[in-house]
C-alpha cells in the first residue's frame, strides 16, 4: 500500500505561521484587517466553503467577511463590490467565489480585484507575474499553492524529475504546472483532448490530478513508486472523494509511492494556505499604511 500524503499535522503548522503574522500585523495596526469573500451563488457546497475559509481566517485573528450578493447579482454589482472592498483601508484580502451568475464574466469582474490583496492569486496581473517567475507566493492561486506545499513537507524531490499534471484550469492545473517547472521538473500537461491519459500519467514519478473528474485516473494510470496528489473534490453521501480511485491506485503505486489522501490532503492544506494569504496580505497593508 502507498503512503498517505496527508495534510496533517502540516497544515497545522501554516496555520499556526498564518496567526503569528496576523498577531504580529494587529498589533501595529491597533485592529483586525479584514478579509472579504464576495459570493454571488446559492449553492449549498459553495456557501459551505466559504464559511469554513472564513472560520479559517478568523482563527488567525483576522476579521472574515462575507459579502453576499445573490444569485442574481449583475457584472456591474459584483465589479463594484470587489472595487470598494479593493479600495478599503482596512480591507487586506479579496476572495470571489465560484461559481459567478450566468452571464457574468469573470474575467470582466476579476479586474476589480487590487493585485496587492488578490490572496487567492486569480487576477491576470498575477498569473502573469507567476508566467515570468517573477510572483510574490503569497500571492498564488492557494490551491496550487497547497499542492507545492504538501511535496515540499514530504520532501518529494522535484528537480529533473518527470511530473504530470491532469487539468489545466486556471486556478489549478496551470499554476501547478509552471511551480512544477519552477522547481526543475520536466512536466506534461494532459487536458480533455490528450488522446490516451495512461500514456502521459505513467511516465510521471510525480503526478497531480486535477481535472475535475470523480475516479478518473485508476489503478492502470499509475507507476509503482510514484507520488499522487489528488486535488478532486466531489460529494459522496456525507463525505467527499477525489479525482483518483484510490483503492486500485494505492494498490498500484506500493509502499515505495503516496497519494494524498481525500478528504484530509490537499483541501485541508489549501484552507490553512488562505489563512496564511490572508495574515501576510494583513502585513502587507499595516506596511503600506505606516
Ligand atoms: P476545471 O473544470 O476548471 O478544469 C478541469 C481541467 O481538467 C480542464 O483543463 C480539462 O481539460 C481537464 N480534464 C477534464 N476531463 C479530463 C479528462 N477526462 N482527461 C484529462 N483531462 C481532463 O476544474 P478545476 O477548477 O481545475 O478543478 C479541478 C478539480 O479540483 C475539481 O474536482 C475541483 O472540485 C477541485 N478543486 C479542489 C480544490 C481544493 O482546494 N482541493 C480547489 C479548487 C478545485
Amino acid at each position: 500500500m502507498a503512503r498517505r500524503l496527508a495534510a496533517q499535522p502540516f497544515a497545522r503548522r501554516v496555520a499556526a505561521r498564518a496567526a503569528e503574522i496576523a498577531a504580529r500585523a494587529i498589533a501595529v495596526a491597533g485592529r483586525a484587517p479584514e478579509v472579504a469573500v464576495v459570493v454571488a451563488t446559492s449553492q449549498p457546497d459553495a456557501l459551505l466553503y466559504v464559511d469554513r475559509l472564513l472560520t479559517q481566517v478568523r482563527a488567525t485573528g483576522l476579521a472574515g467577511r462575507r459579502v453576499d450578493l445573490g444569485p442574481g447579482a449583475t457584472e456591474s454589482q459584483i465589479f463594484a463590490a470587489l472595487a470598494e472592498l479593493s479600495a478599503d483601508s482596512n480591507v487586506a484580502g479579496v476572495i470571489l467565489q465560484l461559481p459567478l451568475p450566468s452571464g457574468v464574466s469573470r474575467e470582466i469582474v476579476v479586474a476589480a480585484i487590487a493585485p496587492t490583496k488578490d490572496i487567492d492569486g486569480i487576477t491576470s496581473v498575477n498569473a502573469e507575474r507567476l508566467a515570468e517567475g517573477m510572483y510574490d507566493p503569497s500571492l498564488l492561486p492557494a490551491t496550487a499553492a497547497a499542492v507545492m506545499e504538501l511535496l515540499r513537507a514530504y520532501e518529494i524531490p522535484l528537480r529533473g524529475r518527470p511530473a504530470a499534471v491532469v487539468g489545466r484550469s486556471a486556478i489549478v492545473g496551470r499554476p501547478v504546472a509552471q511551480l512544477l517547472e519552477i522547481e526543475g521538473a520536466l512536466v506534461q500537461v494532459a487536458h480533455s483532448k490528450t488522446p490516451d491519459l495512461g500514456l502521459v500519467t505513467r511516465a510521471a514519478d510525480v503526478l497531480v490530478v486535477a481535472a475535475g473528474v470523480r475516479g478518473l485516473v485508476r489503478g492502470e494510470h499509475v507507476s509503482p513508486g510514484a507520488v499522487v496528489i489528488d486535488v478532486g473534490i466531489h460529494p459522496s453521501g456525507d463525505t467527499i472523494v477525489g479525482d483518483v480511485d484510490a483503492p486500485s491506485v494505492e494498490a498500484r503505486l506500493g509502499e515505495t509511492g503516496g497519494l494524498s489522501p481525500v478528504p484530509g490532503g490537499v483541501g485541508q492544506m489549501t484552507s490553512a494556505i488562505l489563512a496564511l494569504h490572508a495574515a501576510e496580505a494583513a502585513e502587507r497593508l499595516v506596511r503600506t499604511r505606516a
